[in-house]
């Protein structure tokens, strides 16, 4: 069998592996990324595109540590988007400019924005009622509204984007259990291997030996969505607890409809939990924040999904940096969030001393993987609460 050899190896085409991918391409390296299922269908097709600044965290008063370490990110971002960063998002969308945080009257309100203020500086600014868009007005939302430096982006146009430039080298793995056995089936060698398998990264390390020392852990969320959505809306809103009471993302379906994609309190529970529960506290945080409005003829569905991380060194709450287990020539990452994955690759980057080979690899006999599908798209709605 022809001996085919790689710079690297890449396990998994989620934005880790596709921002990787693209990255090490850009930069010479003969890279090989190997999908299980669909490129993005992870994690990454079902998150909410927000390219965090920090400033959900003043909630949880773990602000400093992390809030710093994220609010660089948009930036990072921004320039990627003008085609100008590490790598060229220039063909993605962007849903909405700025994650707006709605923050009802009283105490905690008045806490919040005072402490997002002091951690993040001109990266938040106030609108004046006067100045309220008029849908927000119209919602009989009372309170403070601010907008935040958090671009949201659309995914499925990020993943295309990423993977659309080097799709020649995005290929199918038919035994992800066992990828050094594939490999080894089909002559594939590699100077450095990338594991950005998400759940499966642990349980391989564990298979090669390599998990001393790795803690990882699984976040349960069933993410709500409300199909027919009064207007495009982008938003934490803020309750009395320590986190947003719903973090409000807006898609739309191929036919226009508008779905509001609901994480953030409302999504925080078992993945077995009964939906109805979702769709009223749901209702209830819209009760709150937007009393004018009625989701009587509104359609709702449910995600159950895990949140997959390196174990948090802050008091097991979150990790601050993307997570990279190295052992030898194989690394096994997760960027921790999506508005992480550029850092995760400069840390690979960093790591991967060798030059690029400028060779060009020949992948083209193994088969092509399909991009993910929305949850939108998937849903199974349901009018009946
Ligand atoms: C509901 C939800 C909302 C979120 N919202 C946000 C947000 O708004 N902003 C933000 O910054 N972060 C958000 N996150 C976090 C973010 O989505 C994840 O941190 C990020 O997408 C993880 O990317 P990943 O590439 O590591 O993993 P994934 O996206 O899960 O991709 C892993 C890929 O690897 C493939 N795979 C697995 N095993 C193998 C194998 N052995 N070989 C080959 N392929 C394999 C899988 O099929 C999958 O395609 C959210 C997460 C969730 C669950």
């Amino acid at each position: 069998m022809a001996q085919r050899h790689a710079d690297i190896v890449i396990f998994g085409a989620g934005i880790a592996g596709l921002w990787a991918h693209n990255r090490f391409r850009r930069a010479g390296y003969n890279v090989l990324l190997l999908e299980s299922a669909t490129i993005g269908g992870g994690q990454t097709i079902a998150s909410q595109g927000i390219i965090h600044s920090g400033l959900k965290y003043a909630f949880a008063g773990k602000i400093n540590k992390l809030a710093a370490s994220i609010s660089a990110m948009p930036d990072l971002w921004r320039a990627a988007l003008k085609g100008e960063g590490p790598v060229d998002l220039s063909a993605a969308q962007t849903n909405a400019d700025s994650q707006m945080l709605l923050i009802p009257p009283g105490l905690m309100g008045g806490l919040v924005g005072l402490v997002a203020k002091r951690t993040l500086g001109n990266n938040v600014h106030e609108i004046t009622q006067k100045s309220w868009p008029e849908y927000i007005t119209d919602s009989g939302f009372k309170g403070r509204l601010v907008y935040m430096d958090e671009p949201v982006l659309d995914i499925p146009s990020v993943l295309r984007a990423l993977g659309g430039a080097y799709q020649d080298s995005i290929r199918k793995i038919d035994t992800p259990d066992e990828p050094m056995a594939f490999l080894e089936r089909h002559g594939i060698t590699a100077d450095h291997i990338i594991f950005t398998g998400a759940a499966s990264n642990h349980a391989i390390a564990r298979h090669l030996h390599h998990d001393k020392g790795l803690e990882t852990q699984a976040r349960p969320l069933l993410m709500g969505m409300l199909k027919n959505a009064p207007f495009p809306l982008y938003a934490h809103c803020v309750g009395s607890s320590d986190k947003p009471l719903a973090t409000i993302t807006t898609h739309t379906l191929p036919g226009g409809d508008l779905v509001w994609y609901l994480g953030g309190g409302v999504a925080e529970r078992p993945k077995d939990a009964p939906p109805q529960d979702v769709y009223k506290a749901a209702k209830k945080a819209f009760q709150t924040s937007f009393p004018a409005l009625d989701f009587t003829t509104s359609q709702w569905a449910v995600l159950p999904i895990d949140r997959i991380e390196g174990k948090s060194s802050i008091d097991g709450w979150m990790p601050d940096t993307p997570t990279i287990h190295q052992q030898g020539h194989i690394f096994y990452s997760w960027p921790t969030k999506l508005t992480f994955a550029p850092l995760l690759a400069e840390r690979l980057a960093e790591k991967i001393t060798a030059p690029p080979s400028n060779r060009l690899g020949d992948w083209s006999f193994l088969p092509e993987v399909p991009y993910a599908k929305t949850p939108w798209e998937n849903a199974q709605w349901n009018e009946d609460l």
